[in-house]
């Protein structure tokens, strides 16, 4: 058996488990518009399996919550959005409150960046407690980066929020509101014994981070999946424990822990 199938299994045979995963990159493929991802088919049949047989199996977005949901289409698993500061519980959005106390400055910042020139490709999404603007479609990714970062970090430090970077996606949030604090929350309220975590980029790689931190203080079992991919290769700035190629591969890891489970 694959050694990352293979530690998934062992983790997922604790009790109380979660399997959490990232959505886009992860469970659907990036696409040009965010809007029009699709999940596949194979993840969603295999989380819908799963979710009978592990004690929580969750999406962790960026995406609002409900927006989450939406793309995945399953009702009996959970959800939890904007890095973990909204969830739906029993298919209500709620919001975390203490992210909510930084609403004014999300508000403040995002009514300013609306006058900054993004220029073609570019466009800003207001997400209620973050800000995100999304450039997959510049002409030169790199040279724009670099002169919104510039631009940004001042916004950022005015309004005391944190700047955060994803696959061709630049967010402000609230100072430590990621999903490194949300996994630490889940499995807080669950007292999970294990966790296992699929994700593709930047702000995954908190999430890596938060459970090995877990797993060395606790003894819990935790296992993290990296979903490699060239825009963040290498660039996780805390490594997973395993790394599998692609889409497809997490869909044939979701599969096999399906049938093995
Ligand atoms: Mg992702």
């Amino acid at each position: 058996m694959n050694p990352t199938l293979a530690a998934c299994q062992t983790a997922l045979r604790t009790h109380p488990a979660a399997l959490l995963v990232d959505l886009d990159g992860t469970i659907s493929e990036i696409v040009e518009h965010p809007e029009l991802a699709v999940v596949r088919a194979g993840c969603r049949e295999a989380l819908r399996a799963l979710a009978g047989r592990i004690a929580l199996v969750g999406v962790l977005s960026g995406r609002p919550a409900l927006e989450a949901k939406g793309l995945v289409g399953l009702d009996m698993i959970d959800y939890w959005g904007l890095h973990g500061m909204d969830f739906l519980k029993d298919g209500v959005a709620s919001r975390s409150r203490e992210a909510q106390l930084f609403e004014g400055a999300v508000t403040a910042a995002g009514h300013e960046l609306g006058s900054w020139d993004f220029g073609p490709g570019a466009r800003l999404e207001k997400k209620g407690l973050s800000v995100a603007v999304h450039y997959r479609g510049v002409a030169d990714p790199v040279a724009w980066r670099l002169r919104f970062l510039s631009y940004l970090e001042k916004v950022a430090a005015t309004q005391g929020l944190e700047v955060l970077e994803g696959r061709k996606v630049i967010e402000l949030r609230p100072p430590g509101f990621g999903k490194g604090w949300c996994v630490t929350t889940i499995i807080q309220e669950w007292r999970l014994g294990a966790v296992v975590y699929v994700g593709d980029d930047r702000t995954d790689s908190e999430v890596f981070q938060a459970l090995r931190e877990w797993r060395h203080t606790s003894g819990a079992r935790s296992v993290s999946v990296g979903v490699s991919n060239p825009e963040v290769a290498g660039a996780w700035a805390s490594p997973p424990d395993f790394a599998v190629a692609d889409v497809d591969a997490v869909e044939q890891l979701l599969q096999d822990l399906a049938v093995a489970l």
